[in-house]
């Protein structure tokens, strides 16, 4: 540490003139800023005025003494390093000083360097115990940031209009703001600390956040969502993130609860809406696809060529209507939980059969082979309704059949595994980019480009599939590579 850094200011007190001047010019030349007094009062006139690093005292002074002096510093200055100077004769009023809380002292006569290196020394602890008292104001500073920002944080949680859950690693509940109590309509106070499964009956959402909690989640998902049902026709859905530290340690849970109530009211409102549309509109394009196509057989042979033409497009579009309205309805079927109602345990080895067998056709007018392998032993049955299965796999073989050039193959192949049926059917068609892929369950979601742009449909097929297979409680994945194929996988419970 560099002394020559710290322009301290130092007062030399000595009745002697020599001495005065003489330590003057040794510290100055060292970088010290010096001021002189000659007698106690004047010294402690300077210390009222300015404020020293250093005193530098003689004990022996005509009027009030020097240790009178110092006694009066150390009350009004505790923080200033008093060297007291001092003659052979009075080395006892040295140790009397020392006791007094001189820092130091330097004997009479001294050389410079005796002198030099007694200020230094103080001097450098003056600059340690300034940088410990600068850190020290420091850490109280961030102290009280600190402790503002998260006043700061806790009343914005608090005044959130959403419910917030922080739960600790074991899933047990560090805090919960007001919105979040009512949410999920806790009677009584709020305690915090027990598990979450204390405050939230929904069990799968005491799953939920235990797993977030303890960083069980996907690695491709950020958070874990969940909506649920309570009391008195609340709908709630809940998101649940895993927080983490910086090494990346595991740290709990931030579960976000948001009432959706309103939402789940305008959606059912919508499909009840769609429903009713549909089958109104349903009866009377029938009627007209059937007289079109009356109307088409019925034609006189000379009838012109583009007469027949626009009366054979326009029963396409009214067959493409109708199919429309079929997998609409299929929709609201699903949705108002009417899918799958009538289970009873099904066959999946001859539902495929008839579904394949039904298809062959349309797979041979584009000169396909169209296969199903099922396992010599057969299947075990899923608990399901028959034509919810059939609409599942008529729609994923038909789209394999549409999606594929000619002479393309469609392998449907059926298999066990543990508790479950899996179902692939699989593609060489044109497969569907990653941009696609989860997009393609959404509703009228279709993918427009070179290959499937002649290809007519309602993008409502997949919804559909999806709908029933969750119903079920199975699942469905897609693997697929453009220009390659596609192979889509349905695995459901069994009976
Ligand atoms: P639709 O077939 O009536 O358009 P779907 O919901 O059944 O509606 O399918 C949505 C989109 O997914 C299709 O438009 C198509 O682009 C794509 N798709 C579905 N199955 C396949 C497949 N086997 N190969 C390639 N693309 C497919």
């Amino acid at each position: 540490m560099s002394t020559e850094s710290q322009d301290y200011h130092i007062l030399v007190v000595d009745d002697e003139r020599d001495i005065r001047d003489g330590s003057e010019r040794i510290l100055t030349r060292k970088g010290y800023e010096v001021t002189k007094a000659s007698n106690g009062e004047e010294a402690l006139e300077r210390v009222k005025e300015t404020l020293f690093a250093i005193v530098l005292l003689d004990l022996k002074m005509p009027g009030m003494d020097g240790l009178e002096v110092l006694r009066r510093i150390r009350q009004s200055h505790p923080e200033v390093l008093v060297i007291v100077i001092t003659g052979y004769a009075t080395i006892e009023t040295a140790i009397e000083a020392m006791k007094l809380g001189a820092y130091d002292f330097i004997p009479k006569p001294f050389k410079p360097d005796q002198l030099r290196i007694v200020v230094d020394r103080a001097s450098e602890l003056k600059q340690l115990t300034d940088e410990a008292k600068r850190l020290q104001e420091e850490r109280q500073r961030t102290l009280k940031d600190l402790h503002l920002e998260q006043s700061r944080t806790r009343t914005v949680i608090r005044a959130l209009p959403d419910g917030v859950t922080v739960t600790t690693p074991d899933a047990h509940v560090a805090l919960m703001n007001p919105a979040c109590v009512r949410l999920v309509s806790l009677p009584g106070e709020f305690v915090p600390g027990e598990h979450i499964g204390h405050y939230v009956k929904d069990e799968s959402f005491c799953d939920l956040v235990a797993r977030t909690s303890r960083g069980e989640i996907p690695e491709e998902q950020t958070s874990l969502t969940y909506e649920f049902s309570m009391e008195g026709d609340k709908y709630l859905r809940a998101d649940s993130t895993t927080i983490r530290s910086e090494s990346g340690e595991c740290l709990g849970a931030v579960t976000v609860v948001i009432d959706i109530t309103g939402l789940m009211m305008l959606d059912r409102q919508k499909s009840e809406f769609v429903a009713k549309v549909s089958h109104e509109l349903r009866s009377p394009l029938s009627t007209i696809h059937e007289q079109l196509a009356m109307l088409l057989n019925k034609l006189a042979g000379d009838t012109p060529e583009d007469q027949r033409y626009l009366l054979s497009r326009a029963k396409e579009k009214t067959h493409g209507l109708i199919t429309m309205i079929g997998d609409l309805l299929d929709l609201s079927r699903i949705e108002a939980g009417l899918v799958a109602q009538d289970r009873r345990p099904v066959d999946v080895s001859g539902l495929l059969t008839g579904v394949v067998d039904f298809l062959r056709s349309k797979a041979a007018g584009k000169k396909q082979t169209l296969t199903l392998s099922i396992p010599e032993q057969g299947l075990p049955h899923v608990s399901s309704d028959p034509q919810s299965l059939e609409i599942v796999f008529g729609n994923l073989i038909t789209n394999a059949i549409h999606y594929t050039g000619e002479q393309g193959s469609v392998e449907v192949s059926a298999s066990t595994e543990d508790d479950r049926v899996r179902v692939a059917v699989q593609d060489n068609g044109f497969g569907i980019a990653e941009r696609h892929q989860e997009r393609i369950f959404e509703r009228f979601y279709r993918v427009k480009d070179d290959n499937t742009r002649y290809i007519t449909g309602t993008g409502l097929g997949l919804p559909i599939v999806k709908g029933i297979v969750d119903d079920l409680g199975g699942s469905i994945s897609l693997e697929s590579e453009p220009g390659k194929g596609s192979t889509f996988t349905v695995v459901l419970p069994l009976s």
